[in-house]
């Protein structure tokens, strides 16, 4: 628990938070400001600040957090997903407890590859 993290306390219950589904690892609720029209935030209970972190510090972490995302898109938009992971303010990071935004429903417009 980080005391300045938003996303601590949203998990702690200190802020209200919409969610989706728990796990004893992790956490999904809805993004306040939803940019699709399924945005799902997964979020590990434990405090790490960008993917990389994670993958070094907390892989079993990381990998529920992928199977969380899988469990919400099959729940919510037919089981397809974008996952991103903003690391870094010039990169839209702006909350830094690692979270993977679940991206998914309707036609999504953007394809970077
Ligand atoms: P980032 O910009 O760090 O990749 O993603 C942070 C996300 O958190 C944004 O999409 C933003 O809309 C969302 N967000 C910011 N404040 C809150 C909040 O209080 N509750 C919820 N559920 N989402 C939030
Ligand atoms: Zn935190």
């Amino acid at each position: 628990m980080s005391d300045d993290c938003l996303f601590c306390k949203i998990i702690a219950g200190d802020v209200p938070g919409d969610m989706v589904l728990e796990t004893d690892r992790v956490v999904a609720f809805r993004d306040i400001a939803p940019k699709a029209p399924v945005h799902v935030l997964v979020v590990p209970r434990t405090h790490v600040a960008n993917v990389a972190q994670a993958a070094r510090e907390v892989p079993d972490e990381l990998a529920e957090m992928a199977q969380v995302a899988q469990r919400v898109a099959d729940a919510e938009c037919g089981g397809q997903f974008r996952l991103i992971f903003n690391t870094g303010s010039r990169a839209g990071q702006s909350v830094f407890h690692v979270h993977g935004h679940v991206i998914g429903g309707g036609e999504l417009e953007w394809n970077p590859a």
